[in-house]
C-alpha cells in the first residue's frame, strides 16, 4: 500500500488567520490547510479538505441510497426558459446567476443552477407518463451557484457549494407510494446522516407556504455562528425555526376595565416609543395597525406594540398567497391619516387582529386621523375580532402550541426536506396517467442537504481552543502517527510499519515524518484535529511503548507496539456514530 507521510502531502497549515474570518470554522479551515479562498464566496479544497467533502459526501451517498433514492447528475447549466415557465426568475431575483451574453445570445439564454427542480421537472415531463413509474425519488450530488448577497462565515455561506438534492414524485399524498411515506423516509435518512456525521442537530417544523401541516422541516445545528434562530421547548416536544414558531392560543380575555374611547392630541408623535412615552402607557398595551396589501386589497394586521407581525402567518391566516407592506399612498387611502396614526377603530378594511390583541383591555392606537389617538380601545365592544389568529413572531417565554415556554437559540440550516405538492408539475406541465386513465400533475417533494455545511458545522460544533475535533467519521485522516525522532531508525521503522499495519486494517492514517521539535507536531495534530495520535518516540520506546491519545477526550494510554493496532482500532469503532433514525416529533 502506498505510504501516505506528510512530508510527501500536500497540506499547509499556516499560523494566520484572515482579518475577516469572525466564526471558528473559517477560521479553523483556513489555519489547518483545509480551504483557500478564490474568490468572495467560492474556495478550493485543499486535498485534506477535500478528503472530509468526499468522506460526508460518502455517508450521504449510502443512506440516500438505503432509503431507495436513486442517483443521477443534472448540469450546472440551464435554460433560462424553465425557469420562466415556474416565475422564478422574477422569485430569484439576485440570486440566480445568468451568464451576460449580447442579445439574445445563448449565453443570455443561460442560468446557473442554485437548485434543479425545474430541470428534474422537465425530466419527470419527458419520462414519468403512467402511476405504474411512481413513486420514485431521484438525487445528485451537484454544485450549486447561488448570487449570495454577502457571502461570510467560511464556507457555511458561499455562493458555489455541494449540495445533495433530490426529488420524489407520487401519484398521491397519502397512502403506500405517497409523498408523505417518503418524506417520512427522507425525515429518518436525514437523521441517519447527521448523526453519522457527528453533527449535534435538531429537526425543526419549518414555514411551508401554503400547504400547511408537517410540510417542512430544516435540520439545524445549534451554534452562534448560525444566521438562523430555532424556538425549542426545554423537553424538545416542540421546535420549529423562528419564521414559523407557533404561540399557543390564548383562551379568553382576562376580566378588566372598559375604559370609555377618548380622542388624544399627539402632534407629529407617529412611532411605538413617542407615543408610549407622551402618554405614559407601555408599549404591550398599544395596538399596532399595520397595513399591507393582499390580492389587490387593504388589509390592516393587528398587533401589540411590543410584537412584530410575521407576514406569512399572517398571509396564512388570511388565506392568501402573500402580502405586502402598502406604501404611503395606500396607507392615506386607507385610513384617512398619514403615516403613523393608523388604528382599527371604524377603518374600511378587511381587520386582522392577533390574539395577544384580542384580549387586551383599554388598548391605545391610531385614530385614522393625523395627530390624534385613541386610549380605552377594547377589542370587541370597538373594533370587530371575528378574524382572530396568531400572527406575530414568537418572543422568548411565549407558549409553544404544547403549553411550554420557548427558548431560542441561533443555529445553522444543514439540511431542509420539503413537501412540494405541485407547484412544478403544473407550472411544467408534467402529468402521468392515474388508474382511471386521467391526466394529474405529478405530487412531489423535494430534500436538499449542504455537504460544505455539513463540514462547517461539524467544525462549529467540535473544536476547542487549539484547534478542530474532528468527529471520526468524516476525519481527513483518523490517526495521525507523530514519529517524533526521525534521525533514530527505531523510530522510523516502527513508524512506518504502524502506518502500514493501520492502513492494512482500514484506518485512514498519516504519518508526520518531518523532521521537527515534538512541540511542533503536536501543535499541528491538534490544530487539524486527528481523532487519533499515535505517538512513537525514542524515550517511550527506551521504555517499550507507544502513546495513543485521544483527540477528544484527551486520554492518554502507553501500550506496546503490538497493541498499537488493536487498541486504535478498538477507539475508532467506539468513536464511530451509529445511524440513529427518528421520527418526526409531534408536540
Ligand atoms: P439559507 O436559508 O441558509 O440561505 P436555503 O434555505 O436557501 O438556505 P435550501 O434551498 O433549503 O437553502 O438548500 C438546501 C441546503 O443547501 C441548505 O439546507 C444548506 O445546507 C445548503 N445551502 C444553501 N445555501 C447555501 C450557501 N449559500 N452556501 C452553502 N450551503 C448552502
Ligand atoms: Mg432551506
Amino acid at each position: 500500500m502506498a505510504s501516505m507521510k506528510w512530508t510527501r502531502f500536500f497540506l499547509p497549515t499556516t499560523k494566520e488567520s484572515p482579518a475577516d474570518a469572525v466564526v471558528a470554522s473559517h477560521r479553523l479551515m483556513i489555519r489547518a490547510g483545509l480551504i483557500r479562498q478564490v474568490v468572495a464566496g467560492a474556495y478550493t479544497y485543499l486535498p485534506l479538505g477535500h478528503r472530509v467533502l468526499r468522506k460526508i459526501e460518502a455517508i450521504v451517498r449510502e443512506e440516500m441510497n438505503a432509503a431507495g433514492a436513486i442517483e443521477l447528475n443534472m448540469p450546472a447549466m440551464h435554460p433560462i426558459d424553465w425557469w420562466e415557465q415556474t416565475g422564478r426568475v422574477a422569485a430569484m431575483g439576485d440570486v440566480l446567476l445568468r451568464l451576460a451574453g449580447r442579445g439574445e445570445d445563448w449565453r443570455s439564454r443561460t442560468v446557473l443552477g442554485p437548485t434543479h427542480e425545474e430541470v428534474i421537472t422537465e425530466i419527470a415531463r419527458a419520462y414519468l407518463n403512467s402511476y405504474k413509474q411512481l413513486p420514485i425519488n431521484l438525487y445528485q450530488i451537484q454544485t450549486k451557484f447561488r448570487g449570495e448577497a454577502r457571502p461570510k462565515s467560511g464556507v457555511l455561506r458561499t455562493r458555489e457549494f455541494l449540495m445533495k438534492d433530490a426529488y420524489s414524485f407520487h401519484a398521491a399524498k397519502e397512502g403506500p407510494g405517497g409523498l408523505d411515506e417518503t418524506y417520512q423516509r427522507m425525515y429518518e435518512a436525514y437523521c441517519a446522516i447527521f448523526s453519522r456525521c457527528g453533527l449535534p442537530y435538531i429537526a425543526v417544523e419549518a414555514d411551508s407556504g401554503p400547504i400547511g401541516g408537517d410540510a417542512s422541516h430544516e435540520f439545524m445545528v445549534p451554534t452562534d455562528a448560525g444566521e438562523d434562530f430555532l424556538a425549542a421547548t426545554d423537553d424538545g416536544s416542540y421546535a420549529a425555526n423562528l419564521e414559523r414558531a407557533e404561540v399557543a392560543p390564548i383562551a379568553d380575555r382576562a376580566d378588566g376595565t372598559n375604559a370609555p374611547l377618548r380622542e388624544v392630541h399627539t402632534p407629529g408623535l407617529s412611532t411605538i416609543e413617542d407615543v408610549s412615552k407622551f402618554l405614559r402607557c407601555q408599549p404591550r398595551q398599544m395596538i399596532k395597525t399595520i397595513i399591507y396589501e393582499a390580492e389587490g386589497a387593504p388589509l390592516a394586521a393587528l398587533v401589540r406594540g411590543d410584537h412584530e407581525v410575521n407576514e406569512a402567518k399572517l398571509a396564512r391566516a388570511a388565506k392568501v398567497k402573500s402580502v405586502t407592506q402598502a406604501g404611503p399612498e395606500l396607507i392615506r387611502k386607507t385610513t384617512g391619516a398619514e403615516v403613523g396614526f393608523a388604528g382599527p377603530v371604524g377603518l374600511a378594511a378587511r381587520v386582522i387582529v392577533d390574539q395577544a390583541v384580542a384580549v387586551l383591555h383599554d388598548g391605545v392606537t391610531g385614530a385614522n386621523k393625523t395627530d390624534y389617538h385613541l386610549t380605552g380601545v377594547n377589542p370587541g365592544r370597538d373594533f370587530p375580532t371575528t378574524q382572530s389568529a396568531d400572527i406575530r413572531i414568537a418572543v422568548e417565554g411565549d407558549l409553544a402550541r404544547n403549553g411550554r415556554p420557548l427558548t431560542f437559540r441561533k443555529c445553522i440550516e444543514v439540511g431542509h426536506v420539503f413537501k412540494l405538492g405541485t407547484k412544478y408539475s403544473v407550472a411544467m406541465g408534467a402529468t402521468f396517467l392515474d388508474e382511471n386513465g386521467k391526466a394529474q400533475p405529478l405530487i412531489m417533494g423535494c430534500y436538499g442537504i449542504g455537504l460544505n455545511r455539513i463540514m462547517a458545522a461539524a467544525i462549529e460544533a467540535c473544536h476547542d481552543e487549539n484547534g478542530i475535533r474532528w468527529p471520526m467519521s468524516i476525519a481527513p485522516y483518523q490517526v495521525v502517527i507523530c514519529a517524533l525522532d526521525m534521525r533514530v531508525e527505531e523510530v522510523t521503522s516502527l513508524a512506518d510499519s504502524l502506518h502500514d499495519q493501520l492502513q492494512a486494517a482500514g484506518i485512514d492514517t498519516l504519518l508526520d515524518d518531518r523532521d521537527a521539535r515534538p512541540g511542533f507536531k503536536f501543535h499541528d495534530a491538534d490544530l487539524i484535529g486527528f481523532p487519533i495520535r499515535v505517538t512513537v518516540g525514542k524515550r517511550g520506546l527506551s521504555e517499550g511503548v507507544v502513546e495513543i491519545q485521544s483527540r477528544r477526550t484527551g486520554e492518554l494510554r502507553k501500550v506496546a507496539p503490538d497493541a498499537v493496532v488493536r487498541t486504535v482500532q478498538t477507539l475508532v469503532q467506539a468513536e464511530m456514530m451509529p445511524a440513529q433514525p427518528v421520527g418526526i416529533p409531534t408536540g
